[in-house]
């Protein structure tokens, strides 16, 4: 089949049209919200997101990685704020190319669809809404939100990249034996701005994802090309603190006083933002099937929405894409045996970043915070530069290598629990014996 309908223009819906479009197929996508290459459009989360090695990866697929990256801001770390005291950077990774990259979400997006605009076998439609599909007429209704009429198309090949709250996938639900779940977080988040000084320079540190570490809960700031930066405060929705309880000016001043002191004067319009600003949710959705015959399938977010503590929604989604495109030039474009092939490959996986997503949230909140972790992380570098091929730490096999993240989670695991231990009982990187870490680690790997 030399045609394919995606639902949804974001991410990764963009960046696979793109690479279906390169092969030769005829690839029409519906996309609920507006050109945002012409309409400003208010984004609602995440203006910006931490790009790694698997999103790198997808994007030079496409021959897009330097021009994306060009409008990247490296991060080399994590840069700690206690209460009181001064920072501490932790790096993430062993050399100075290991660095994570804040990217601009709506500068990605139009990056893809630019590139998409010059396949002359693609066309997107913007303000068209998927309200439903029917499987087995095989078509779509479409709702084209700007003429405010409602009409069917027949679309033989489906892929639902219509994100966390996707339409195909609910269409499925309604029709199949599907499995579903939604497990949402007690903690919600909220955005705020920390702008630039006032000659224009960066007012922090531009080159580290700086958090806030309180224990049960954080904030963080990833910077921004404008030399803003975007602050993001993950608290529960309920308890103290909880959203429910910071419902006033001085409510909100206070805990911010108190709690991150640092950060107040950096953010002048804090009330103001704090109220106008929305709160979201954090949610992980797991289902399965994704895909139906070689009919339809579900791909990054409609298929495996996680919550974002290791920077990994986006990248694990165009890591997808890769993965598609690889099986379709594998199988000659025979979508009944691609779309098995890529659930029974992708499912796993995507459990597995979902696990170590929800992990990481705690490391984040409290545990970046322990002096001992802070050794931990040196140990970790320490123990990849003298035993390259015998050792990776977790964040690196997630976020600089391409390793599977099955085995980034269960290795990731066990070596976690051994090198913490150890670290636990010493107050500086060089009471430890390497070499008897490494043999700790490996026996710890053995006995799995
Ligand atoms: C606070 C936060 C921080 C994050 N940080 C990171 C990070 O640092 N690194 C990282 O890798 N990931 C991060 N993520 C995750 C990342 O945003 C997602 O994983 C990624 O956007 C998934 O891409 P997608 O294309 O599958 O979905 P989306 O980006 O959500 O795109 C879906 C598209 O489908 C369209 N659509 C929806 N419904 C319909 C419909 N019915 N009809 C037509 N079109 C429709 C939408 O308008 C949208 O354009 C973060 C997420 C959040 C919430």
């Amino acid at each position: 089949m030399r045609e394919v309908t995606l639902v949804g223009g974001g991410l990764a819906g963009a960046l696979l049209a793109l690479m279906l479009a390169r092969r030769g197929l005829t690839v029409t996508v519906y996309e609920r919200r507006a050109d945002l290459r012409i309409e400003r459009i208010e984004e609602g989360r995440s203006i910006n997101l931490a790009l790694s090695v698997r999103g790198l990866h997808a994007l030079e697929q496409v021959g897009l990685a330097d021009a994306v990256v060009a409008q990247t801001i490296p991060m080399r770390g994590r840069l700690i704020h206690p209460v009181s005291g001064n920072t501490s950077l932790i790096p993430y990774g062993r050399t100075p190319e290991q660095v994570i990259r804040s990217v601009s979400r709506r500068n990605l997006n139009v990056q893809l669809l630019d590139a998409l605009a010059h396949e002359p076998n693609a066309i997107v439609h913007f303000h068209h809404r998927c309200v439903g599909y029917d499987l087995r007429t095989r078509t779509l209704t479409i709702r084209d939100e700007s003429a405010g009429r409602e009409f069917r198309v027949e679309a033989p090949v489906v892929i639902g990249t219509d994100g966390a709250a996707s339409a195909v996938r609910l269409a499925l639900l309604q029709s199949l034996r599907m499995n579903y779940s939604q497990e949402f977080l007690e903690h919600g988040y909220k955005e705020l701005t920390l702008p630039p000084a006032a000659d224009g320079s960066f007012r922090i540190e531009p080159h580290a994802l700086h958090i806030w570490p309180r224990g049960g809960f954080m904030m963080i700031a990833l910077p921004n090309l404008d030399r803003s930066f975007t602050c993001t405060l993950f608290v529960a929705h309920k308890g103290t603190p909880g959203f429910d309880q910071l419902t006033t000016r001085d409510a909100v001043r206070d805990f911010f006083t108190q709690t991150f002191p640092d950060a107040v004067p950096l953010l002048p319009q804090l009330e103001d933002e704090f109220f106008r600003n929305p709160t979201g949710g954090l949610v992980t959705i797991r289902c399965s099937p994704w895909h139906v015959n070689g009919q339809v399938l579900l791909l990054g977010d409609a298929a495996h929405a996680i919550v974002p503590f290791f920077g990994q929604g986006m990248n694990c989604s165009f890591e997808d894409c890769a993965v598609l495109v690889e099986l379709f030039d594998a199988h000659n474009g025979d979508w009944g045996v691609i779309f098995p092939r890529f659930f029974e490959l992708r499912k796993p996986n995507a459990d597995a970043i979902a696990q170590l997503a929800l992990d990481n949230f705690i490391e984040m909140r409290d545990t970046s915070a322990d002096p001992h972790f802070a050794i931990k992380r040196q140990l970790e570098h320490l123990l990849e530069e003298r035993y390259p091929g015998q050792f990776l730490s977790k964040y690196a096999m997630v976020s600089f290598h391409r390793v599977p993240y099955v085995e980034a989670l269960e290795r990731g695991r066990v070596q976690d629990q051994v090198l913490m231990e150890l670290c636990s009982q010493v107050n500086s990187l060089a009471e430890i014996d390497v070499a008897e870490a490494l043999a700790r680690v490996q026996a710890a790997l053995a006995r799995r």
